[in-house]
C-alpha cells in the first residue's frame, strides 16, 4: 500500500501539482507535434513549448518549492515512496539549477545543430555539421563542470539518464560484452540459417492489412484500449500522459513487414511498463520508469525475448498468414527472417546480436570527446575504424557512418542506456524462465498475463521509487551484469552446447 504520510512530503506533493499539470500538457504537445499537427505550425509550437518549459523552471526554482525540496532531503525515517520522491526532485533540481544563460545557449545550439545535421546528412558531408558539434561539445563539457562529477566529466552526463552509472562501470560492461559478442558473431557457422537473408525483407505489403496485423498483436499482448492507443510517426515512440493514458506509435514503410511489427512490439513493451505503474503514484514525480535503461529493458524484453522467440512466431503465424499471405513460408522461415543477423552500418536496422557493437562504438567516441582527447575533424575516421574493428565493415560515406544518428544534436550520455536495456533484459529473461512456470508454453499459447503480472511485481509497479541499481538489487539481487545476455545469445545463435560460463 502506497502512502505518503510525512507532512513535509505531503506539502511537497501538493506544491508539485502545477508542475505535474505542465508536464501533462507538454506530453500532449509533444505527441501532437510528432503525429498529427500541420507541419506549418511547428515553429510556433517550438516557441510555445519553450515558454512552458520556462514557466516550469521558474516555478521549480521559486523559494517556496525549492526550499521544500532541500528541506525534504534532511528528513529521516521516510518510507521508500517518500524517499523516491525526495531523490527524484533533488535530481531534477540539479538540472533546473543550471544557469539560464547556459540553458538558453544550449537550446539555441541544439536547434541549429538539428537543422545542420539534416542538411549535412542529406549531402553526406560531416564538415557541414562539425562546427555545430563543436558548440555542443563545449556546452556539454561546461554542463558537466556545473553539474559536478567524480573522476570523469562524462559521468555527470551519463548519470542524468541512468542514475548511478559511470565510466568505470560502463568500461567494465563493454570490456566483457564486446569480445564475447564478437565470439558469438564469428562463431555463426557458414551457411547458418541466421545469416540467410530472406526475400521477405524487400517484399511489399498492403498497409491496411499490416495495420490489422499490428492491432491483432496488441490484442495478443492484452492491451486495454480504454487506456491506450496507437498512431503512426516517422520514428516510433511511446508517451505516457498520465495514469490511464499511454500512447505508442509505429511506422509503415510499405516493405519488409518485420520493420513494422517489431517497432510495434518494442513500443508496446514500453507501454506495458507505463500502464502497470501503481496508479496511486499518479501526480507525483515518481510516476515514471526507474531509468531509461530499465525502461528500455522492458521494450527489449517484449521485442526480442518474447517477440522474436520460436513460441511467439508460432503463436502469430495465423495472424501473419491471414493478413499477409506468406504462401510457401513456414514458421521456421519466419523465425529466421525475424532473427536474421547482418553486419550492417546502420544502428536502427541492427539485429539483436550486432546492435550492441553500435552502442559500444558511440560510447567509445563520446568518452574520448568528453576527455578532450579527440578533435572533431578526426571523428569520422575514428568512427569508421571502430566499425571495422567491431563489425569488420567500413562505411563508405558519412551518412552511413557518423551522420546516421540524430542523437548528438541533443548531447551526450544517452546512448549507453540502449546497451544497458539489453543487458537488463537478459537478467529479466533469466529470472522469468526460472520463476514463471511454463514460461515458453505461456508465450506459445498467447497467455501473456502471468508474465505481465510477474513483471509488474518485480519492476513496473514501483515506477521511479527506486534508483535503477536499487531496483536490480532488490528484484534480482544483481547489478548490470552482461553475462545473462551473453548466455542467452550464445544459446540462441550457437546452440545449447558446451558453454562453461553459464550464469
Ligand atoms: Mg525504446
Amino acid at each position: 500500500m502506497i502512502k505518503f504520510e510525512n507532512p513535509v512530503i505531503k506539502q511537497l506533493l501538493d506544491e508539485y501539482k502545477p508542475l505535474y499539470g505542465l508536464d501533462h500538457a507538454l506530453s500532449i504537445m509533444g505527441w501532437d507535434l510528432w503525429t498529427y499537427m500541420p507541419r506549418g505550425g511547428t515553429e510556433s509550437r517550438g516557441q510555445a513549448t519553450s515558454q512552458i518549459l520556462l514557466v516550469y523552471r521558474r516555478f521549480f526554482l521559486e523559494d517556496k518549492f525549492k526550499s521544500l525540496v532541500l528541506k525534504a532531503k534532511e528528513i529521516e525515517g521516510l518510507n521508500d515512496f517518500e524517499k523516491g520522491v525526495v531523490r527524484s526532485l533533488n535530481r531534477e533540481l540539479k538540472i533546473m539549477d543550471l544557469p539560464s544563460e547556459l540553458l538558453e545557449r544550449e537550446a539555441m545550439a541544439k536547434t541549429k545543430a538539428l537543422t545542420a545535421w539534416e542538411s549535412a546528412r542529406k549531402k553526406s558531408d560531416f564538415k557541414m555539421f562539425s562546427p555545430h558539434l563543436d558548440s555542443i561539445i563545449e556546452i556539454e563539457r561546461e554542463k558537466a563542470e556545473k553539474l559536478g562529477y567524480e573522476e570523469h566529466p562524462y559521468n555527470a552526463l551519463i548519470d542524468r539518464y541512468e542514475e548511478g552509472m559511470n565510466v568505470k562501470k560502463l568500461d567494465g560492461v563493454f570490456s566483457t560484452l564486446v569480445p564475447k559478442l564478437k565470439k558469438i558473431l564469428d562463431g555463426l557457422e557458414k551457411n547458418s540459417p541466421f545469416e540467410h537473408e530472406s526475400e521477405l525483407d524487400s517484399a511489399g505489403y498492403d498497409k491496411e492489412r499490416m495495420k490489422i496485423v499490428n492491432e491483432e498483436l496488441l490484442k495478443t499482448m492484452g492491451f486495454d484500449f480504454n487506456k491506450f492507443r496507437m498512431d503512426v510517426s516517422a520514428h516510433p515512440f511511446t508517451i505516457m500522459v498520465g495514469p490511464g493514458d499511454v500512447r505508442i506509435t509505429t511506422k509503415y514503410e510499405g516493405g519488409g513487414f518485420k520493420r513494422s511489427i517489431f517497432p510495434t512490439i518494442h513500443e508496446a513493451g514500453h507501454a506495458t511498463y507505463n500502464l502497470a505503474i501503481d496508479p496511486t503514484l499518479g501526480g507525483t514525480p515518481i510516476f515514471s520508469g526507474a531509468s531509461l535503461g530499465i525502461h528500455e529493458s522492458q521494450s527489449r524484453f517484449f521485442e526480442n525475448m518474447i517477440g522474436r522467440s520460436k513460441e511467439f512466431t508460432q503463436l502469430i503465424m495465423p495472424i501473419l498468414k491471414g493478413n499477409l499471405g506468406l504462401q510457401g513460408y513456414d514458421e521456421n522461415d519466419i523465425y529466421y527472417y525475424f532473427n536474421n543477423v547482418k553486419r550492417g552500418f546502420i544502428r536502427m536496422e541492427a539485429d539483436e546480436l550486432t546492435y550492441n557493437f553500435h552502442i559500444a562504438l558511440r560510447y567509445d567516441l563520446e568518452k574520448s570527446i568528453m576527455e578532450g582527447k579527440v578533435n572533431t575533424n578526426e571523428l569520422p575516421e575514428l568512427w569508421n575504424s571502430k566499425m571495422e574493428e567491431y563489425l569488420g565493415i567500413s562505411p563508405k560515406s558519412d551518412s552511413e557512418g557518423i551522420l546516421q544518428d540524430v542523437h548528438w544534436t541533443s548531447g551526450f550520455g544517452y546512448f549507453p542506456t540502449y546497451a544497458l536495456g539489453n543487458i537488463v533484459s537478459g537478467i529479466v529473461l533469466y529470472w522469468a524462465r526460472k520463476e514463471i512456470k511454463d514460461f515458453g508454453m505461456l508465450i506459445g499459447s498467447g497467455k501473456l498475463q502471468p508474465i505481465k503480472e510477474w513483471l509488474m511485481a518485480k519492476i513496473h509497479r514501483f515506477g521511479g521509487t527506486y534508483s535503477p541499481s536499487e531496483l536490480l538489487k532488490r528484484s534480482f539481487n544483481e547489478d548490470y551484469n552482461p553475462e545473462y545476455l551473453i548466455s542467452y545469445l550464445e544459446e540462441k545463435y550457437l546452440g545449447d552446447v558446451g558453454h562453461g560460463n553459464r550464469v
